[in-house]
């Protein structure tokens, strides 16, 4: 579905990605782990186009992307983002932020898009908030809206970027099962962490980076039973 091949990023002269290569089939897990700053954010903000890239390739089922690219918008369709911070338009409803893309880009019909709305609101149990504005929702309900507004849009992969890392802990467990049910359905997911078990739980491939390099990739649990470079071990027994 994705191949990334020798991507690099610099900032200025700071080189925040280094020769980065790996890929994601569909219907699988990717998890990224890594230290604060190693570059798991950039990642992933280069792999829907929020941020450009200075050398190699992303290759999105044949379309290939270069540096430079301009054509974002229809990939963008298909590649859904949930971010840190819950951006949900303070001044619209729950079920306008979820309506917004289906039918102002999309051009769907409100029928159609609603009756999809509804069905996901049901499945993360926030049915009878469908009319409630983002503040009179707690963190875990909003980041569980943010997810029901990426996937209104059938999106044939989705991102996630530490959704849960401003999260009270109690809130914490909602955001997790719910992507937990989208793995089982096989939604294709690449998922930056920082809860070990849940990352153990739902990874099908773990990438581990450090200073924009990936320093270990492996499957399955064996990044974490058996990690095989020493800053992995580093790693996991600071996370512990
Ligand atoms: P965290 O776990 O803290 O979210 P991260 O792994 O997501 O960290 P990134 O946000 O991708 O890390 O940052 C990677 C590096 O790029 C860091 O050294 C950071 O300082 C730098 N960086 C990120 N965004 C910018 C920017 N807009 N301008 C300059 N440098 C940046
Ligand atoms: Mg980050």
């Amino acid at each position: 579905l994705l191949t990334v091949s020798h991507l690099n990023k610099n900032y200025g002269k700071k080189e925040v990605l280094h020769d980065i290569n790996f890929s994601v089939d569909k219907g699988s897990v990717t998890v990224i782990l890594g230290p604060s700053g190693s570059g798991k954010s950039t990642m992933i903000r280069c792999l829907n186009g929020l941020e450009d890239f200075h050398s190699g390739q992303i290759d999105f089922k044949g379309q290939v992307i270069q540096p430079g690219f301009k054509k974002w918008q229809p990939i963008r369709q298909n590649i859904g983002m949930v971010f840190q911070s819950y951006d949900l338009f303070p001044n619209r409803t729950v079920i306008d932020n979820i309506l917004l893309g289906p039918l102002k880009v999309q051009k769907r019909s409100h029928e159609e898009a609603l009756a999809q709305a509804r069905q996901l609101l049901k499945e993360v149990q926030l049915t009878e908030y469908e009319n409630v504005y983002p503040r009179q929702l707690s963190g875990g309900q909003k980041q569980r809206i943010a997810i029901v507004r990426a996937l209104e849009l059938n999106p044939e992969f989705i991102l996630f970027d530490e959704v849960t890392a401003s999260l009270d802990p109690e809130m914490v467990r909602g955001v997790l099962d719910v992507m937990l049910q989208l793995a089982q359905r096989k939604m294709t997911m690449i998922v930056v962490t920082h809860e070990m078990n849940f990352a153990k739980q739902i990874a099908d491939n773990v990438i581990f980076l450090e200073d924009g390099k990936i320093i270990e990739k492996s499957v399955g649990r064996q990044f974490f039973d058996q990690p095989k470079t020493e800053r992995a071990k580093e790693f996991l027994n600071s996370m512990d």
